[in-house]
């Protein structure tokens, strides 16, 4: 029998406030342990918490870019568990009345276009850390406690790894346009739980699901995803059933195993917090964030395809930076340019200065102006493309303008004829051995242009050198 997998994510995003979600403690990762603390991400009895405004104003901003409804009235709710990085034995979340509800998400697999339907987004604290050391046992460091996380989940409409990862990665680039997460993976900013199912092909019915847990990188969503579809599959092939169960992957081991069944399933006890009134976001403060959000991802790759004419790699890459995407379009914008042409040095030579000295395109001085500048001098022949290159470092470190770099680096392009001429007739008249082959009729211009430029200091205007190296040539 042919089975159908089908998916749905639970995907966590640690929200890139200075502060906490409910006291000024900072959300900052990397901090010295139990350094970001104070009584109330630490659960002392009696401290209070308060709800941090730019949480609901990031929590919102996420669900209108994913087409969802945002509830303007957002309540907090007590979900209550035990674990000992959870100081307070519960977790501050939204229960019944999450912030955004309903939304859907596009993205593209092998050039077909998906989409993946959001139930809810919600808000909620993040839980501490065990730190497990064979020395000193086990340390709990309470820094991560109270850092903001918005929890998205989906329907279950996904139905391939494939189609997982292309959602993943829509959401974190989504997240990064909006400047609303750091998404460092390798910092556990973006986490997902994945439930799993199988289906016989063409059946509607939903299966038993699995799920596992607190995954940290896409590419071990994809393993964990066809590990648990294949192992269903096999159960189920050899007479077997499915268990309603959390598993937990183990990215090294390459497998997963039962983390508790659905006979100890969690009752969280959930109520609102007395702790914490509703927040009610106001036209006001609503068409603020609406203000916030720029062109979409997808909206931008379908136009680099549709409208700039690029291939779906190309515009890949465009659409996941934001900077880039964004120095592309103003670029575009002054009109001056093709689309095209900025696009090309984005790709190439500006993606690998960035890539070389690994920084961010919005941590340098690079301008579209700058850029757009750069590339009118090529064109109109002030600079050849081989000086344009030599020109960039100069855009990204200085304030320079593109005028002033090409000045100083004396990188002006010769295109006054009588000057090359004289040049060409002084390079055939130093390579008689060339001039002797050529008229034994074997091909050189290739070293003689080579000869021309060198002469040249690299400053000739090539065209006008191959064009009058021909016309001289063909005078011997
Ligand atoms: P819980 O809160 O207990 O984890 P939910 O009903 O909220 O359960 O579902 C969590 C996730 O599981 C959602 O992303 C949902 O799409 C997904 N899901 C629910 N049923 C199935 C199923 N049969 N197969 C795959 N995924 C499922
Ligand atoms: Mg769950
Ligand atoms: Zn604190």
């Amino acid at each position: 029998m042919k089975y159908e997998a089908v998916i749905g994510l639970e995907v966590h995003a640690e929200l890139s406030t200075e502060s906490k979600i409910y006291c000024s403690c900072s959300a900052k990762f990397g901090a010295g342990i139990n350094e970001h603390t104070c009584p109330v991400c630490t659960g002392m009895p009696g401290a209070l918490p308060v709800l941090n405004k730019q949480v609901v104003h990031y929590a919102a901003k996420m669900g209108l870019a994913t087409g969802c409804t945002v509830n303007r009235l957002c309540k907090s709710d007590r979900k209550n568990y035990f674990y000992p990085d959870l100081p307070k034995a519960y977790q501050i979340s939204q229960f019944d009345v999450p912030i955004c509800e309903n939304g859907e998400v596009f993205f593209y697999v092998d050039g077909e276009k998906k989409s993946c339907r959001l139930e809810r987004i919600h808000f909620e604290e993040d839980a501490g850390k065990l730190l497990h050391d064979e020395i000193d046992g086990t340390v709990v460091d309470f820094n991560r406690c109270g850092v903001p996380l918005i929890e998205m989940v989906t329907r279950p409409d996904l139905h391939s790894s494939a189609e997982a990862k292309e959602f993943l990665e829509m959401i974190k680039t989504t997240l990064s346009y909006l400047d609303i997460c750091d998404c460092k993976m390798e910092e556990g900013s973006i986490r997902c739980d994945i439930n799993v199912s199988i289906r016989p092909e063409g059946t509607t019915e939903l299966g038993t699901r699995v799920e596992m847990k607190n995954v940290n990188t896409f590419s071990g969503a994809v393993r964990a995803i066809d590990y648990e579809i294949a192992r269903q599959i096999d159960v189920v092939e050899h007479g077997g059933t499915i268990q309603q169960e959390t598993r937990r992957w183990d990215d090294v081991k390459l497998k997963n195993t039962v983390m508790r069944t659905k006979e100890d399933a969690q009752d969280y006890r959930y109520f609102p917090d007395p702790d914490l009134i509703a927040v009610e976001i106001d036209d006001e403060w609503m068409k603020k964030i609406e203000s916030e959000i720029p062109e979409l991802p997808i909206s931008r790759y379908e136009r680099y395809l549709n409208e700039y004419g690029m291939t779906a790699m190309e515009a890949r890459q465009l659409m996941d930076s934001f900077p880039k995407a964004t120095l592309l379009d103003t670029a575009a914008a002054s009109g001056r340019i093709t689309p095209k042409a900025a696009a090309n040095w984005i790709l190439s030579d500006i993606s690998k200065y960035l890539n070389d000295k690994e920084i961010e395109l919005q941590d340098t001085k690079m301008t579209a102006d700058k850029l757009v500048d750069m590339i009118c001098l090529i064109e109109k022949g002030t600079i050849s493309g081989a000086a344009g290159k030599k020109v960039l470092p100069a855009l990204f470190e200085t304030d320079e303008t593109v005028e002033q770099i090409v000045e100083r680096m004396g990188l002006k392009q010769v295109s006054d004829e009588g000057a090359i001429l004289a040049i060409v007739q002084e390079v055939l008249a130093k390579n008689e051995k060339a001039v002797n082959d050529f008229k034994n009729g074997k091909n050189v211009t290739g070293f003689l242009v080579g000869q021309c430029m060198k002469a040249s200091r690299g400053q000739g205007n090539p065209q006008i050198i191959n064009k009058l190296l021909a016309q001289e040539l063909a005078k011997l």
